[in-house]
């Protein structure tokens, strides 16, 4: 990478951000279309959001990721919000626009859909959803988005899987949208009539390993999703799998969202594939 005067300078904010997977993913993609562009990291305490924000806006930076635990407090900071963030309640891509102005998305919600519809059109599906979180969230309001006619789901707090059914139910009328509560027999029935089923928890990683449901609640016409990379293969996908269903990791999630940031900032579109491969790379996987 050859850095100039002219070099443009995106990159993530987050606190801690000494883990992140996007300056490889961004640089390599920079670099194989030629771009004079370099994308860094910044650990930004949560007391100096603000001022941050001033500093990059006014050094010029074009844009930046935002991650864990900014994705909230950055959103009144911003001129404007794209219509995926205001329904998610959360942003993880800033630009600051050529007309002086800076707007926040949420390409979570575009890069689950760019993902998983290479498999499945969501579109009249009933999807069965397990966790309401962050990733959640973004899921959620992709399902919602795509035409999905049913999308059940349920979380260790019931409270938080409420708050994410309400902020959808008042704009997506067509979209059932259903809180199980504790209650196996009604879970192990939404799972029996989905045709999509999401793993959004973290429960299936190596520091969370598991199975957030039993095994035998699976069918052959299932479609699964773990938004979960490391493994490639959780244990609910290995069971998903061994009962015939068609799986795909959180992997491609992971670079389509870059991808978007990527062309919200450049006006180009990357090669998300490639993107995805540099992951594959680093993550071993
Ligand atoms: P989060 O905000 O903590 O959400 C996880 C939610 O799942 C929490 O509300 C948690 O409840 C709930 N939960 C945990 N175990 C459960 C179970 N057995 N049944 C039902 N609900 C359960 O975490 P997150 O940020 O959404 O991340 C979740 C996973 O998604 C992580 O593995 C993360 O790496 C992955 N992720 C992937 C992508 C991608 O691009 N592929 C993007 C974002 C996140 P409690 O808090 O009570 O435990």
């Amino acid at each position: 990478m050859h850095i100039t005067g002219k070099t443009r300078i995106v990159g993530v904010i987050g606190h801690p951000i000494d883990h992140s997977l996007s300056p490889p993913m961004h640089n390599g993609e920079f670099e194989r279309l030629g771009l004079d562009y370099v994308y860094t990291c910044w650990d930004v305490d949560p007391a100096q959001v603000e001022p941050a924000m001033k500093g990059l806006k006014a050094l010029g930076v074009l844009g930046y990721n935002v991650t864990i635990p900014h994705k909230q407090a950055v959103m009144p900071l911003l001129d404007s919000i794209s219509d995926e963030a205001e329904l998610v309640g959360a942003v993880n891509t800033v630009h600051h626009a050529p007309d002086g102005t800076t707007r926040g998305y949420n390409t979570d919600v575009t890069g689950w859909i760019d993902d998983i519809e290479q498999d499945i059109s969501l579109k009249g599906k009933a999807v069965c959803m397990i966790g309401a979180g962050g990733a959640a969230r973004a899921v959620s309001t992709g399902a919602c988005l795509s035409g999905a006619s049913r999308l059940t789901f349920w979380d260790m707090r019931e409270d938080a899987a409420q708050v994410v059914a309400e902020r959808l139910k008042a704009r997506f009328p067509n979209t059932e949208i259903v809180v199980l509560k504790a209650d196996a027999a009604e879970r192990r029935d939404a799972v029996a009539a989905a045709d999509v089923l999401v793993n959004t928890t973290p429960i299936g990683m190596h520091s969370a390993p598991g199975i957030p449901i039993p095994a035998d609640w699976l069918k052959k016409s299932l479609y699964l999703y773990d938004v979960i990379y490391a493994p490639a293969r959780t244990e609910l996908a290995q069971a998903a799998a061994a009962a015939g269903c068609q799986t795909r990791n959180g992997l491609g999630m992971l670079a389509r969202q870059g991808a978007r940031a990527f062309e919200i900032w450049t006006g180009t579109r990357p090669d998300a594939s490639r993107m995805e491969a540099i992951l594959k790379t680093i993550l071993k996987v």
